[in-house]
C-alpha cells in the first residue's frame, strides 16, 4: 500500500503504459499533484520516454470521469447515481438475454487492466452472464505471436528470457517493431550487439530503430544493395512480405549448410517439411516479391548465423513485433521466424532464442487469466474438459454452466446486432456490449464499420477513466479507477509479474472495475462471489492457475512485495505453489532451457507459405499504407491526448511519404492529403521524407474522428490467430481539396 511520510504520500509502481512497465515512484501532495521519478529495474534501468515522465497528467485530466454517466431521451449524457447507472445495465442486461439469448450481451476487455481485473472480468463473462462472447483488444496485437508460439512452443510468454539477457548477444533480428519510439529505455540493451554490428532491423520505414543500424543515409530507398551499417543491417522489405524474407533467410541457412543439425534433431520435430518448403525461396526469386536484395538476405543469414553458440558465437535472437504480426499471415509469419530461429538452435538455450515483443502494459498478463475468447485462467483451453472442472471448482459453479470458446474480437464487432433486425429472435448475434479499457472507435480495424455498430447497438456500456471517443458513444458510462489510484499486479513482456501500487484516493464517484462487477452481479442475482480487494482477488487468480501453463499459484502480493522489499526484480511465472514454505518456488526467467512445453518437450518446427496480403497494391489503390506510432503517444492516444507536453510535440497526425511519391503524384510536403481504400478515407498533412519506401505511405493511430487512419485499414484476419492486418493496405492518394 502507498505509505505517508513526511509531506506528500509516496509509491513505488511501474509505468501506466507499455509492456516494458518501466518501475517509477510516485508522490502525491495534498492538493493531488503527482510527480513521477524512474526508479531502477531491470528493464528500464533508470530510464523513463517521454511518457512515463509526463503520466501523472492523466491522473488531473480536466475532462477526468468521476460520476456515472446515462444516456437522457434527449440523446445527450447526463449524470447519474451509481445506483441508477448500475440498475439501468442490470435491467437491460436481464431483458436483452431474455429476447435473444446469454449470447447476446458479450464483453470487450482490454490489454491494460491489471491481472486482477482481467480475471474478475472473464469470470463475470462467464459465470454471470453466461455468455460465450468475451474477447479483449489484444487479439489486435498479440495473437499472431501467442498462436504461432503455443504452436511451435506449447508455450507463449513473450519474450521467455530476461530483456537484458539481449546484452550478450552478437545478433539480434527484429522485425517489425520500433523498439526506439514504442519503449525507448529497451534500446539500452542493444547496445553490445551494436557495438559488435549484430542489429537486423526489419521495417520497411528506415524507422527510429532502423537508424540504430547506423545504415547509411543514402543507401537507396528501396532496401539498398549498398554498404550496411557500422552497427548492423535496415532491411526495407515491400509491406506485407515480411514471411518472404524469413523463408529466405532460411532457405539460406539450409542450403548453406548454417544449421544446428544436432538441436534441431534432438530438440525439434517437423524439420523435413520446412526444409522442402523453403527450397522454393532461393534469395533472387525472393527479392522479385520483398524487393531486398539476394545478396542483403544472404548477408543477413551468415551474420545470424555466425551468432549462434553452434557455431562458435555468442548468441542470437530473432524477436517479433506488430510490423509482422498484424497481417493475414501473422501467424505464418511469426512460425517462419521461430522455424529460422530452431534451425539456427537458439530458443531453448541461455543466451539465444525466439521473443515476441508485447506491447500493451499488460497485454501479457491480459491474455492469461479468462478475458480471452477461448481461453480459462492460467492460459489454460477453454475447450479442456480438465481446465474447466478446476477453475469451475475455485468459481464455484459446475463445469458444465461455463460457456464455450465464443467469437475473437475482430469477429465479435462484425457479429454486432443492428436494432431492430431480428428483433425478438436469439440468433447469437450481440446486442448488447461492456467495454472495459478499450477505444474501440478508434483502434478497431475498419472503424466507421465498428462505429456504426456501436451506435446501433441496444446497450452499449463503457468503464473509462476519460470519455474516450467509444465511452462518448455508449448509453451508460461508468467512471473507474486508474493506475496510481489502485492496487494490483501487472505481468511485463518477459512474464515478470510485478506491483501497481496505489498512491492517491480515486477522484470523485470513480471505482474500481472490481467493484462494478461485483455490484452488477449482486443486481443480476448471481451467488458467485466477487471479492473487490486486489490481494484477495489475485489469491483467487492465483488458485484457478494452478496447474496451468502461466501459473501463478506460488505467488501473492504479500510475496510480491516482500520480494520487492528485498531488492528482488519481480517473478516470472510459472510459479508454483510449493510444498515448503521454506523453499518457494523462485519463478522462471528462462523457459525451455530443457524441454519445450509441447507434450513431447520437442519444438515443433511447421511449414508455411508466402500467400499476401489481402488488400494488395492495383490501379486504383497504388500505394501501400502501413500504420504505426510515434514516441509521444500510446495506443488510441485516449490518455496521451490528453498530456499537454506530449500534444506540444505531437498534435495532429500525419501521412508520412518520400519526395519521389510526393513529386509523382505533385503533392508537397506539408500539403493535406486524402487517403482512401474501400472502407473509407482518413485525411491529413504530409511529412516528405527518405525514411520510407516511394511506394508506402505511413501514417500514426493515435487519433481519432477525420485524422483516424483504422477507417481506412481492413478488418481481414489471419485464419489462425483471427488477427487483424491493421499493418498493410491499398489506398489511393490524392490531395484533400481534389477529393
Ligand atoms: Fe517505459 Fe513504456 Fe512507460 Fe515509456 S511508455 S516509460 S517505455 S513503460
Amino acid at each position: 500500500a502507498a505509505r505517508t511520510v513526511a509531506g506528500p504520500t509516496t509509491a513505488d509502481t511501474h509505468c501506466p503504459y507499455c509492456a516494458l512497465q518501466c518501475a517509477m515512484s510516485l508522490a502525491a501532495e495534498p492538493d493531488r499533484t503527482v510527480t513521477v521519478a524512474p526508479r531502477q529495474f531491470p528493464t528500464n534501468r533508470g530510464g523513463l520516454c517521454q511518457k512515463g515522465w509526463t503520466s501523472a497528467a492523466v491522473l488531473g485530466a480536466p475532462d477526468r470521469l468521476t460520476t456515472p454517466l446515462l444516456r437522457g431521451t434527449d440523446g445527450e449524457l447526463h449524470p447519474a447515481s451509481w445506483d441508477e447507472a448500475l440498475d439501468v445495465v442490470a435491467r437491460s442486461v436481464v431483458g436483452i438475454q431474455q429476447t435473444h439469448g446469454r449470447d447476446a450481451v458479450a464483453v470487450f476487455g482490454g490489454g491494460g487492466l491489471t491481472n486482477e481485473k482481467a480475471y474478475a472480468l472473464g469470470k463475470f463473462a462467464r459465470t454471470v452472464l453466461r455468455t460465450a462472447n468475451i474477447d479483449y483488444n489484444g487479439r489486435f496485437c498479440m495473437a499472431s505471436a501467442a498462436a504461432g508460439a503455443n504452436r511451435a512452443f506449447g508455450v507463449d510468454r513473450g519474450l521467455p528470457f530476461p530483456l537484458t539477457d539481449l546484452a550478450g548477444a552478437d545478433a539480434v533480428l527484429l522485425l517489425g517493431s520500433n523498439l526506439a519510439e514504442t519503449m525507448p529505455p529497451s534500446v539500452q540493451h542493444l547496445t553490445g550487439v551494436r557495438s559488435r554490428g549484430g542489429l537486423v532491423v526489419v521495417d520497411p520505414r528506415r524507422s527510429a530503430t532502423a537508424a540504430l543500424t547506423g545504415e547509411p543515409h543514402d543507401v537507396p530507398a528501396a532496401g539498398g544493395a549498398g554498404p550496411v551499417g557500422d552497427q548492423g543491417v535496415h532491411v526495407q522489405p515491400v509491406p506485407g512480405t515480411d514471411l518472404v524474407v524469413l523463408l529466405a533467410l532460411l532457405h539460406v541457412v539450409v542450403t548453406e549448410g548454417l544449421l544446428d543439425m544436432e538441436f534441431v534433431t534432438a530438440r525439434t520435430t517437423g524439420f523435413g517439411d520446412v526444409r522442402r518448403s523453403v527450397a522454393a525461396w532461393w534469395p533472387e526469386r525472393a527479392e522479385t516479391v520483398c524487393g531486398v536484395p539476394a545478396e542483403r538476405l544472404r548477408h543477413v543469414a551468415r551474420l545470424l548465423a555466425a551468432a549462434s553458440p553452434a557455431r562458435g558465437g555468442a548468441g542470437a535472437y530473432v524477436l517479433t513485433g506488430r510490423g509482422v504480426e498484424q497481417s493475414t499471415q501473422g501467424t505464418a509469419t511469426v512460425t517462419a521466424a521461430i522455424n529460422l530461429a530452431l534451425a539456427l538452435g537458439l530458443p531453448g538455450r541461455r543466451g539465444s532464442g525466439y521473443g515476441a515483443v508485447t506491447g500493451q502494459g499488460n497485454g501479457q498478463g491480459g491474455r492469461e487469466h479468462g478475458q480471452k475468447a477461448d481461453q480459462l485462467p492460467g492460459y489454460r483451453s477453454i475447450t479442456d474438459p480438465a481446465a474447466r472442472a478446476h477453475v469451475a471448482a475455485v468459481w464455484g459453479v459446475a463445469p458444465a454452466s461455463i460457456p464455450g470458446p465464443g467469437r475473437p474480437a475482430v469477429e465479435l464487432l462484425q457479429s454486432l446486432g443492428v436494432r431492430g433486425a431480428g428483433a425478438d429472435t436469439e440468433d447469437g448475434r450481440p446486442r448488447a456490449l461492456l467495454v472495459h479499457g478499450s477505444n474501440l472507435v478508434v483502434s478497431a480495424p475498419d472503424a466507421q464499420r465498428v462505429e456504426a455498430k456501436l451506435r446501433a447497438l441496444d446497450l452499449l456500456v463503457v468503464c473509462d477513466v476519460v470519455p474516450s471517443e467509444t465511452a462518448l458513444l455508449a448509453d451508460v458510462v461508468l467512471p473507474v479507477t486508474q493506475w496510481a489510484e489502485e492496487e494490483g499486479t501487472m505481468t511485463s513482456l518477459e512474464g515478470r509479474v510485478i506491483r501497481r501500487r496505489q498512491v492517491l484516493a480515486p477522484p470523485g464517484e470513480a471505482r474500481s472495475e472490481l467493484w462494478v462487477l461485483a455490484e452488477l452481479a449482486r443486481r443480476l442475482g448471481s451467488t458467485v462471489a466477487f471479492p473487490t480487494e486486489p490481494a484477495t482477488v489475485f489469491a483467487e487468480l492465483a488458485r484457478a492457475s494452478a496447474g496451468g501453463v502461466a501459473d501463478y499459484s506460488g505467488l501473492s502480493h504479500a510475496r510480491l512485495d516482500t520480494d520487492e522489499a528485498a531488492g528482488g526484480p519481480g517473478l516470472f511465472w510459472p510459479v508454483p505453489a510449493s510444498d515448503d514454505a521454506a523453499a518457494p518456488h523462485p519463478g522462471t526467467p528462462r523457459l525451455f532451457l530443457d524441454r519445450f512445453g509441447t507434450p513431447d518437450g520437442r519444438a515443433r518446427m511447421v511449414a508455411v507459405d508466402h500467400v499476401g496480403p489481402s488488400d494488395d497494391v492495383r490501379a486504383d489503390a497504388p500505394v501501400y499504407l502501413v500504420t504505426g506510432r510515434v514516441l509521444q503517444h500510446y495506443q488510441s492516444g485516449a490518455q496521451t491526448r490528453r498530456v499537454p507536453e506530449l500534444v506540444r510535440v505531437a498534435a495532429a497526425p500525419f501521412v508520412e511519404m518520400h519526395p519521389l511519391l510526393g513529386a509523382r503524384l505533385g503533392i508537397a510536403d506539408g500539403e493535406r492529403v486524402r487517403l482512401t481504400s474501400s472502407r473509407g478515407h482518413v485525411e491529413a498533412a504530409t511529412r516528405w521524407t527518405d525514411r520510407i519506401r516511394p511506394d508506402t505511405v505511413f501514417m500514426p493511430f493515435h487519433w481519432g474522428g477525420a485524422g483516424s487512419v483504422n477507417r481506412v485499414t481492413t478488418d481481414a484476419t489471419d485464419p489462425v490467430s483471427g488477427m487483424p492486418e491493421f499493418k498493410v493496405c491499398a489506398v489511393e492518394v490524392r490531395r484533400a481539396e481534389r477529393a
